[in-house]
Parts: structure tokens; sequence; C-alpha cells
């Protein structure tokens, strides 16, 4: 079937990093195999165990061997992944419990790994803690290499990849990702992960195409297909035919176009025509993506959320740690600022150290500050390490999901101790920091004025605000159209705060979504924030608007926008008075970041 030239099936999973691809496929065998269940004599026992720990032996070798080829720094970076496999391979309940199994039941060493690997599997499934569960995909990678070794069934080399391929697999373990020759591989597809599944952290860091949680994608393909991903919508495509090829062919060449001609701006001051300057941040969760926030002309980093550096792993980010990543941020982004927004986990994401049980409204539960107000330790230690940083360059500390006074003054006196703490021992940090409060809570939004008076600067997160504030859960399709950023009870809500925040003299800027869609930026303008904050992609596309727009008309537009009551009505009339604006960006039949 490889290479045949139909349309066998358009996919759709999650975009976990953008661009679009259009290459051979390379499957990678990753799959579950099939255990061969053979009983063993008494005389063959001692044998097969001396077998079974050969085969671990091999995969330690072989993890080691991995760990020594690799010398790229942002791979290095994943290596405690190896150490985690490393440890599974000296681990008790999976080694010596195997053993045991072979001794007792008179059978082969496949079988008898099978066996608890099953049950290790039935264990996991009752916990409900992600970083758990993520062990889990660990053991299991740990399990297919030893079943390989004792099978003699080699692995695809994956080091000896050529040409240009897209790589898909089941699932990559970052052991299998960072051994490839990543030079050749233009995309990945997986059949499981999440966006923030190691394949999609790495793929967004190496800035390589990716689409995950495709569910059947190895199934429904051969090596050699040609493949078409498009990293933007999550969408892939199995062999297409010439004319769909010739589609996303010239997508790509219209979105390069329009990016390399955007670019233009990245460098550009960040006015309207009339004089009216609004920052450009940009939000970031990786430090590798500091370089990319530059070249597309950001002007200091408006949200790093810090919860990469905690989730995935085993132990939590010591303060060092800490201070290493943000010292890279402050000195990465000087002479401009950088916000660090402490610690946004909580519902099912907790850092594996701390196991809440399950809450039935994880959205409403203890998350973000609550976490760390509840956890003053680990909020400590984060503190210390975001201040050590600031005596590096600018860095602000912001406080996400504040919803009254008493969260952003216990919050201040932690800060207060840590800096306390510091002093005493002599260590330099930023006196003056600044300390800014997330609105994204409508009670936050509807006591702005009184909260103005307790921090430095408003960042208003309108994922979260839109969520609490319209009750759409927003990672829910089936309520997503009700999810309007321009609903008039968003537009008030964001005006409101706006003006109580210039009315204490204080800055007001956006760091959700709403921020990046080009076609908002009238609106926000006419509003006054002060900052606005996306993916770094957006910013020179957003600059492209405002440099061609004034404050005097965003403002008018806003007028009109205020005037109507409902968001569908108001949606129609910004769309409509911007494609009448900016017709070049405005009316393409595809929208201009590659989704329909
Ligand atoms: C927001 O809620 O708008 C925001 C920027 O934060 P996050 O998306 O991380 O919740
Ligand atoms: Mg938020």
């Amino acid at each position: 079937m490889a290479n045949q030239q139909f349309i066998k099936g358009v996919l759709k999973g999650i975009a976990a990093s953008s661009g679009i691809v259009i290459g051979r496929a390379f499957l990678v065998h990753r799959g579950k195999m099939r255990i061969l269940q053979k009983a063993i004599d008494p005389p063959q026992v001692a044998a097969e165990i001396k077998r079974f720990k050969r085969a671990i032996e091999r995969s330690k070798h072989q993890l080691l061997e991995i760990k020594e080829k690799i010398t790229a720094e942002e791979v290095r970076r994943h290596f405690f992944i190896l150490d985690v496999h490393l440890m599974f391979l000296d681990d008790t309940m999976l080694i010596q419990d195997t053993i045991e199994v072979i001794k007792n039941r008179r059978i082969n060493a496949e079988w008898a790994l099978d066996i608890i690997i099953g049950k290790l599997n039935t264990a996991f499934d009752t916990i409900e803690d992600e970083y758990l569960r993520e062990r889990k995909s660990d053991v299991n990678y740990v399990a297919q290499r030893i079943f390989r070794n004792l099978m003699g069934s080699g692995h695809d080399d994956l080091a000896k990849i050529k040409g240009n391929v897209i790589v898909v697999a089941h699932d990559l373990s970052p052991a299998d990702t960072i051994q490839m020759n990543l030079n050749h591989v233009a995309g990945f597809i997986t059949d499981i992960g999440g966006r923030v599944s190691h394949t999609a952290i790495l793929s967004r860091s190496l800035g390589i195409p990716a689409v995950v949680g495709l569910q059947t994608v190895t199934s429904m393909i051969n090596g050699g297909d040609l493949l078409i991903i498009d990293g933007y919508g999550g969408t892939v495509i199995i062999n297409p035919d010439e004319a769909i090829s010739e589609e996303y062919i010239e997508k790509r060449k219209q979105i390069r176009l329009l990016e390399r001609e955007v670019l233009k701006y990245a460098t550009l001051p960040s006015e309207t025509r009339d004089g009216y300057r609004i920052k450009m941040g940009a939000n970031i969760e990786l430090v590798e993506e500091l370089p990319l926030a530059i070249r597309h002309g950001a002007e200091g980093i408006g949200l790093y959320r810090t919860e990469i550096l905690y989730l995935n792993r085993e132990d939590l980010p010591s303060e060092e740690e800490q201070f290493q990543t943000y010292r890279r941020i402050a000195e990465g982004i000087a002479p401009n600022s950088a916000v660090i927004r402490t610690l946004d986990v909580g519902g099912d994401k907790f850092p594996s150290k701390y196991g809440y049980d399950h809450e039935a409204n994880p959205a409403l539960g203890l998350r973000a500050i609550r976490f760390s107000i509840k956890e003053p330790q680990l909020f400590k230690i984060q503190l210390r390490g975001i201040l050590r940083a600031s005596a590096f360059g600018k860095l602000k500390v912001l406080f996400p999901m504040i919803s009254g006074i008493p969260e952003v003054r216990k919050s201040k006196a932690i800060l207060e101790e840590a800096k306390g703490e510091l002093m005493g021992e002599g260590i330099p940090f930023d006196e003056g920091i600044e300390v800014g409060a997330m609105i994204e809570i409508p009670s936050a939004s509807i006591i702005a004025d009184t909260l103005a008076h307790e921090v430095d600067f408003f960042s208003i997160g309108t994922n979260d605000l839109i969520q609490y504030a319209l009750a759409i859960d927003r990672t829910n399709e089936h309520v997503s159209y009700l999810y309007e950023p321009l609903h008039p009870a968003i537009l008030r809500m964001i005006m409101g705060i706006v003006e109580a925040g210039h009315r204490a003299g204080i800055e007001v800027g956006i760091c959700g979504e709403m921020a990046a869609d080009p076609a908002y930026i009238l609106i926000l303008l006419g509003m006054g924030l002060d900052e606005l904050s996306m993916t770094p992609f957006y910013i020179p596309r957003v600059k492209k608007i405002l440099r061609r727009s004034s404050y005097e008309e965003a403002k008018q537009l806003l007028d009109e926008a205020y005037r109507l009551s409902t968001a569908a009505e108001i949606e129609d009339y910004v769309k409509k008075k911007m494609a009448e604006r900016f017709p070049d960006d405005f009316t393409l039949g595809y929208h201009w970041d590659g989704t329909a």
C-alpha cells in the first residue's frame, strides 16, 4: 500500500508544534509486541533467569550509550528521563518480581515480565495523579526495551534516520527522540500524547512541526507513505492526492510569505500612526524560546509560565535550578524585562510530591496561587529563585488566579520573608522588584479599583477570565461556541480593569490568547492597554496592524462595539471593519496562521 497516491484519510489530533511539512513516513515500531508464552523445565530456570538478567544489562548499556552520544545542550536537559529509565532497570518490583515469577511458575522470561508489567499497569490505572500516569508510560518504554533485548528483535536504528522524514510512532520516549539525527526529522506524529508530553515540548523547542494524540495513526500508515502535517491546526493527511498536496504547498508558501512579510515589522517600534505606544511582550514556556521571541520583536517577556519546570518529573525543581533558569531569562531578554508567573498548577496537575485528591471541579479547585499559599515552603523556594535572578536583569513577579486582596497580601508577605532571608544571607536581589496580579477571575475584575493599590501592575488572563465570567469550560469542545472574547460582558470587564489600573497609576496588560488575534487589536488599543503579550509568532502580525492604525480610529471602533448588544453582533462588526481597513490581512480564504 505504501506510496499509493490517494486520499486515505484526514486525521485530527492535537497541534503540538506549529508548521506545515510534507514528507515520507518513517514508522518507528514501538507498539506492543506479541509475547511468546512458554513453560520451561526446572533445570532451565537458572538459564532463563540469566537470560533475563542479560537483557537487563543490555538495556542499561544501551541507555548509557545514548546518554554518552548526546551532546546538544537543549537535548541534554531531558536527561533526567533517561535516568528514570535506568532507575526502573534496578527496580525490585520490576526485576526481582519477574525473577520470582520465572522461578515459581516456571515460565519464560518474556511471559513473566508481561505478567509483572500487567500488574504494574493495573496499579497505575487506579492512580489519578498525572505525573504518576507519565511514570506508567516510562515503565512501559523500559519493558519494551527489555522485551526487544530478550527476543533479539533489535531496535529501529533511530540514529540512522536519513532524508527528510516524518517520524510516526505510537509514542516516543525522550530516549527515542534524542537519539535520532534530528537534522533528518521534518516532523513528528504520534498516537498518544498531549501538548505537554515530552515529544510535544521537545519538538516545540527544536522547531519541528508535530501533531500528537492521533490515537490510531500508526495502524493507518505504512513506512514511505506520503504525509502532510499541519502543526497549526493539528491535522495529518495520509497519501494526499496531488490537488491536496498542492493546496498545502500553496498554503505553506502563503504562510511563509506572510511570515516573511510580517517579520519586517518585528523590529519596528510598536506604535500607531498617531504615536500611541503599546508594548509587545512574548509568552514563553521554555528558555529555548527566547531567541525566537527576540527575533519576532518581543519587547520583553510578558508571561513566563513556570509550570513546565515542575511537571513530568519525580523531584521538585531546586531553588538553584530555578535561579539558573530565571537568570537565563533575565540575561537573555535584557535590557528588557521578563514577567515570571509563579506556579499555576492544580486540578489534575500537581507536582508529583503532592498527592491531592481528584477534585470534582478542578478549574474551581486548588489551583495556582491557592496551591502556592497552601504550600508556602514550595512557594518560597520559587520566590527565592526569582529574587536571586532579579540581580541579573529586570524581572517582575506575577501571581496567578488572584480572587481577592487577602491572597495578594499573603503572597507578598511570603515574598517579603524570602527577601528578608536573602538579605540575611547577603545574597543580592532587586529590592524594588515589581509585583503583579493576574486578573482572570471575575471577582478580581470587579474589585480592580482596590486591588490596584496592592500591586505594581495588572496582567489580564483572558483565557481564564472568559472561562469564569461566561461559565464556559475552556477545554470543553461542546460549549466552545460560547467562548466569546467579544462578549459585551468581557469588553466591559476589560475596560473596567484598565480604567481602575490607570486611575491607580499602574500598567495593565493582557497575556491571554485574545491579545494574539489581529482582529482584536483595535478594540484592545481603543481600551488603552499598555501591553499585549502573546506567543512570539503572532507579534509581528499584531504590530503590522497596529502600525497602520491610529488610536483615534480604535476608540471609534470600540465606541461602536460598545453600543452593540450581543457577542455575535460585535464580532461581525469588528471583523467587517477590520476586513475593510486591512483587506490583505483579513480576506484570505483561510486564517493567516493556517487555521481554517
Ligand atoms: C490566561 O488565563 O489567560 C493565561 C494567560 O494563563 P493560562 O492560559 O496559563 O491559564
Ligand atoms: Mg490563566
